[in-house]
């Protein structure tokens, strides 16, 4: 741990913060250690308060996709803040960052924005169930969609990470109604379809899943989802709060032509600010209030500060070459396979455009089941070997690690170097 000044914080940081941080999985519990206090960012790198320099993989949990502190985002922000930070009324950027997203995601013709990915998945599910007038609600083990009481059944990413991916606190009477399947099991998700239809307002799912580590759905799942799902008047929600915009300009659903019904964003489109949306079909989206009976508002929701943030986001990633990252980060997984396979290692690799896991298992990865074969406390040792060589990993084996666009070849020659010295 090269940081002394990181070690202070925490302990200062533990008397006054609930386990010195203010979302679980920063606290290092799963790799053991004390976390790096972060001083700031630029590019593809972190600074921790001692000022060592670190190559970073965590992005803001996959917010940055341009990187840390890129100049037109600081910019937009920094203009929008001349005119204040928060106004609870209406402003022009809010109707430009909807007309964004819908032209990129034609399947949004409706769009809602709030200040994170939670509170997107959460009211999702209830329009969902406001506008089918149904209550019970599917998800598939591992996949997380923030932390709302009926969500956060079987979850992945920090919930899975302590070992609790049903957490205390959360009444049978809100878990009741939510069923949980094996992520990619089509045979499993046809049959409970067909014999409980009538009372299933929706289907979530990232559909590409992220938070169990990254696992891409097997081919006809998400179609075989679509079909089922709309066979039986059931709203099909896509959590993109990860995948949009992270694999194309757009979304998951637009890169694999399947249309859901409503789709959740969060991170990229916020470009590193507080803020998330959910949005789609018309019919649907009209049924929100002030339209329609279903509530769901936010004091800071459409921030003007995190859209101006996220117009600058957009637009400069419309500008980017997208299949070149994701090609980059395709070879540089292949290269670790290649040095697993020569040190006879058989963890395997999946990888999601730009976004990649190294499961400490010889098992293909395919869902919950398999992530959680992973040896993590193979996992935890890699990780401060790592971390110690200033290569910033996801903190927990059921995470993804994120490359941006701010990562050139050299970062991630520098990255296979050092993965080359420390797997084993
Ligand atoms: N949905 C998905 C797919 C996520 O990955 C996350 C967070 O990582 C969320 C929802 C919750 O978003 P937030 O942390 O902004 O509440």
């Amino acid at each position: 741990m090269r940081s002394v000044q990181s070690r202070k914080l925490f302990r200062e940081a533990k008397k006054y913060l609930v386990g010195g941080v203010n979302s679980p999985v920063r606290a290092y519990n799963a790799v053991g250690g004390s976390p790096i206090f972060i001083a700031k960012g630029k590019g593809p790198r972190i600074y921790d308060v001692d000022n060592n320099s670190y190559l970073d993989l965590v992005m803001s949990w996959g917010a940055l996709l341009l990187g840390h502190a890129h100049p037109a985002v600081l910019k937009a922000v920094n203009e929008a803040a001349k005119n204040g930070s928060s106004f609870g009324a209406p402003t022009a950027a809010e109707t430009e960052l909807a007309r964004m997203i819908s032209c990129a995601v034609p399947s949004i013709e409706k769009i809602r924005l709030v200040n994170s990915g939670t509170e997107a998945a959460m009211s999702a599910v209830r329009l969902a169930r406001g506008f089918t007038g149904k209550d019970k609600i599917v998800k598939f083990a591992g996949c997380y969609h923030g932390h709302c009481d009926s969500l956060l059944v079987k979850a992945g990413s920090g919930a899975t990470t302590f070992g609790r991916p049903d957490s205390l606190g959360v009444p049978r009477s809100s878990s009741r109604d939510t069923i949980v399947l094996a992520y990619n099991d089509i045979d499993s998700l046809s049959r409970l379809i067909k014999s409980q239809h009538k009372k299933i307002a929706c289907v979530i799912i990232e559909p590409v899943a992220a938070n169990m580590g990254v696992i891409l759905p097997k081919i006809g799942f998400l179609v075989g989802l679509r079909e089922l799902t709309r066979k039986y008047n059931i709203v099909l929600i896509f959590d993109e709060v990860i995948c949009g915009f992270r694999f194309v300009f757009g979304t998951a659903g637009n890169l694999f032509g399947i249309t859901p019904d409503l789709t959740c964003l969060g991170k990229i489109i916020g470009g590193g600010l507080p803020l998330a949306a959910y949005g789609g079909r018309k019919e649907i989206m009209d049924k929100l209030s002030p339209l329609g009976g279903v509530y769901q508002a936010g004091t800071l929701s459409g921030n003007p500060l995190a859209v101006a943030g996220g117009i600058a986001t957009l637009k400069e990633l419309a500008r980017k070459d997208y299949s070149r990252l994701n090609q980059t980060v395709a070879q540089m997984c292949q290269e670790m396979e290649d040095i697993l396979r020569m040190k006879k290692l058989k963890f395997s690799i999946n990888r999601a455009g730009s976004i990649f896991t190294l499961f400490f298992t010889d098992k293909k990865v395919y869902d919950y089941a398999g992530a959680r074969t992973s040896d993590t406390g193979r996992f935890a040792r890699f990780f401060r070997a790592m971390l110690d060589q200033g290569i910033n990993l996801a903190p927990s084996q059921f995470e993804g690690n994120f490359v941006s666009f701010a990562h050139r070849k050299s970062d991630l020659e520098l990255l296979l170097e050092a993965f080359a010295e420390n797997i084993r």
